[in-house]
């Protein structure tokens, strides 16, 4: 399915005839490959500053709501996000800080931070000292990046199943991303982060962007509402999405953010 530019005359009328005069909005996100190109290297990533003053700009919008959801962990997102008024949500939205200064965080059970700690340990083992793999502890789960692997790629999802296999818990689940394996907490994802969202700012129009696998949650939960606008980013023209529209890279998530801002203050 060929998806469109965002900001093209239908997304428009649609943004037109979903806004009220008020101009409410919920403006989702995701950051890695989204707002920032991602380097296969979680550390080496910063915000740029011209992304950074984007996002300001439209958190100081009274009646927008600007939200980031990230599969890293609440900590890191906030330190690579130094803006006042922004909702985030990291670890796929199992840790959530609402501008508001409430939050959002379940109860994880004893024993799968145990198994997440044994997997954890046969993990390390395997891949510790393999060059180019990054192994990402998350908490309440696990990611290997292999993006920086020069070795048979294969190989290594074939013997991370392995050794998952091993440790098998049904309230856990093994998710592949972009050159990335993680496993983590099956009964949360970010379509539920967006309900929640959307339960606490009621009926607004939802606009979500993001770029990989884990977003496919929150593109299949607006995918069906009338004020839902699910966008991808990826220069993949042809790929498989729940998405209805798309930006071909972060570049681009910031030419559109610069237009639905102009948009909400005009
Ligand atoms: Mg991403």
């Amino acid at each position: 399915m060929k998806l469109s530019n965002p900001f093209n005359a239908e997304l428009k009328q649609r943004l037109d005839n979903a806004i009220d005069e008020s101009k409410r909005i919920l403006l989702c996100t995701d950051f890695d490959g989204t707002l920032v190109t991602f380097t296969g290297l979680p550390s080496e990533t910063q915000l740029p500053i011209e992304m950074r003053e984007l996002l300001t700009r439209l958190a100081g919008l009274e009646a927008l709501h600007l939200a980031i959801i990230s599969g890293r962990r609440f900590q890191e997102l906030s330190e690579l996000v130094p803006v006042e008024g922004v909702t985030l949500a990291g670890n796929h939205g199992l840790k959530i800080q609402f501008k508001d200064g409430t939050a959002y965080e379940p109860e994880i059970g004893e024993d799968l931070k145990k198994t997440i700690a044994l997997f954890n340990k046969d993990i390390q083992e395997r891949f510790g000292d393999k060059e180019g793999i990054i192994i990402e502890n998350k908490n309440f789960g696990l990611a290997l990046h292999y993006r920086r692997y020069d070795g048979d790629e294969g190989k290594i999802e074939d013997e991370f199943h392995e050794i998952w296999k091993d440790h098998n818990f049904s309230a856990l689940e093994v998710i592949e991303g972009a050159k990335l394996l993680e496993v983590r907490p099956a009964n949360w994802n970010k379509g539920d982060a967006i309900k929640l969202l959307q339960e606490k700012w009621g009926g607004r129009p939802t606009i979500y962007l993001g770029d990989d696998t884990t977003d496919e949650d929150a593109f299949r939960v607006l995918q069906g509402q009338n004020l839902g606008f699910p966008i991808l980013v990826s220069r993949d023209e042809n790929k498989d999405t729940n998405a209805q529209y798309r930006l071909k890279d972060p570049a681009a998530v910031g030419d559109f953010l610069d237009d639905l801002y102009r948009y909400l203050t005009n």
